[in-house]
């Protein structure tokens, strides 16, 4: 099982393990960023470098659009996100966001330093008039008033 792991595991696992992992190229440049001597290290030697195709990085746009997620992650995020996805890889990652989607995808995700999340969130619109719940697929920026008093609806984690 392909195994593929974000910024986090190139910063705190064993140099060894991490070669036997895959990462998109432009976390190396990421990781240069953080911290030049773990760099180095990782460098010497690497785990696979992948580069994702637009079509994959569509992929993982709609797929972090579909748990409502998209507008938190960064490039390389979304990156890290097309390889495991492409790969239908095992996923590596303290990222929420990330484990969220991964899993919403019927991925397997693993924590590098963190207790992973327990389930997928899900979210609610909450009546601020009347209080009904409604459950939405995704988190939106357009709320829609409640269609049973007219009043302004929140967001909530259900
Ligand atoms: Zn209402």
């Amino acid at each position: 099982m392909a195994e593929v792991l974000d910024t986090a595991a190139l910063l705190f696992w064993p140099v060894e393990r991490i070669a036997q992992g895959i990462c998109a190229e432009s976390q190396m440049q990421e990781l240069r960023r953080l911290s030049e001597p773990r760099f180095l290290l990782v460098e010497s030697n690497p785990p696979e470098l992948m580069n994702v195709d637009d079509a994959a990085l569509q992929e993982a746009r709609e797929a972090a659009s579909r748990t409502g997620d998209l507008n938190g992650l960064s490039p390389v995020d979304i990156e890290v996100l097309a390889l495991a996805l492409h790969l239908q890889a095992v996923l590596h990652s303290d990222d929420y966001r990330l484990q969220n989607i991964a899993r919403n995808e019927g991925l397997e995700v693993k924590p590098v330093n963190t207790k992973g999340i327990e389930k997928v969130w899900k979210w609610q619109l909450r009546c601020t008039g009347c209080r009904a719940v409604t459950d939405v697929e995704s988190k939106s920026d357009e709320l829609p008033d409640c269609q049973i008093c007219g009043s302004p609806q929140q967001l909530k984690r259900a």
